[in-house]
């Protein structure tokens, strides 16, 4: 059976964190769409330019064009054995949508997985992520620095803080997270889809509660 996870919460919550952990222990791609688009303005592509306007400014990119990229990127080789979303979905379109997609592939979802924390933990932790240019590692100055500063423990690639990251577009970032992104959890709800569980702990700690949930699906 393919797994199908979802990790979600808001900006800042652990998400990135969580979803490469669990894909490096059990093999499966992570589907990281923050990622995806940084990677496409570093580069410079059309979806590039047309999504940096959104990002910079804390806003989301327009469900078509988020859709459109998930809804290729499943199409790869490497997801026939299921995947992980990470930032994705972020609205009740693109729930929608990814269920249809989701439905026409013959595999529903198996869990989405909400990382709970607050608006001041998340401040703090945003405003010191650094993440790799090279390889998109992500640290963290006050809990999970690199060994040496500035440079990735990964590929020694130079570590940057996003410019989405600072105070004021953070703060812009949660309010969209609670007006629009909020109300795809009632949804997964309503599926019983959801299980919730405590980001505000160490990263040590959420991984052990992620993996607990994930070796439970490897058991169904
Ligand atoms: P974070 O990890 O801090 O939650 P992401 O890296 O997932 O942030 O996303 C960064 C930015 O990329 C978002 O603020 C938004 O502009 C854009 N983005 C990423 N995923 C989506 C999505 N599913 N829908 C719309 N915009 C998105
Ligand atoms: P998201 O993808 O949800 O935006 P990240 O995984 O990028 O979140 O984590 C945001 C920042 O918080 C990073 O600097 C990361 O190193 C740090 N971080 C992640 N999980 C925890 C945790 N459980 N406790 C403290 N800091 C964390
Ligand atoms: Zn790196």
């Amino acid at each position: 059976m393919q797994r199908i996870i979802v990790i979600f919460g808001p900006p800042g919550a652990g998400k990135g964190t969580q979803a490469k952990f669990l894909s490096d222990k059990f093999n499966i791609p992570q589907i990281s769409t923050g990622d995806i688009l940084r990677e496409a303005v570093k580069k410079g592509t059309s979806l590039g330019a047309q999504a940096q306007s959104y990002m910079s400014r804390g806003a989301l990119v327009p469900d078509e064009v988020m859709v459109g990229i998930v809804e290729e990127r499943i199409k790869d080789k490497d997801c026939s054995n299921g995947f992980i979303l990470d930032g994705f979905p972020r609205t009740i379109a693109q729930t929608e949508k990814l269920e249809k997609l989701l439905q026409k592939r013959g595999t529903p979802l198996t869990q989405v997985i909400n990382l709970k924390i607050s608006d001041k933990e998340i401040i703090k932790r945003l405003t010191s992520r650094r993440v790799c240019r090279s390889c998109n590692a992500i640290y963290n100055l006050l809990v999970n620095p690199p060994k040496v500063k500035g440079k990735c423990d990964v590929c020694g690639g130079e570590l940057y803080q996003r410019d989405d990251d600072k105070e004021e577009v953070v703060k812009k970032r949660l309010k969209i997270y609670a007006d629009e992104t909020t109300p795809v959890l009632n949804f997964y709800s309503k599926r019983k889809l959801l299980k919730e569980l405590d980001g505000s702990r160490s990263i040590n700690e959420v991984q052990g509660a992620v993996l607990a949930i994930f070796q439970l699906l490897l058991t169904q």
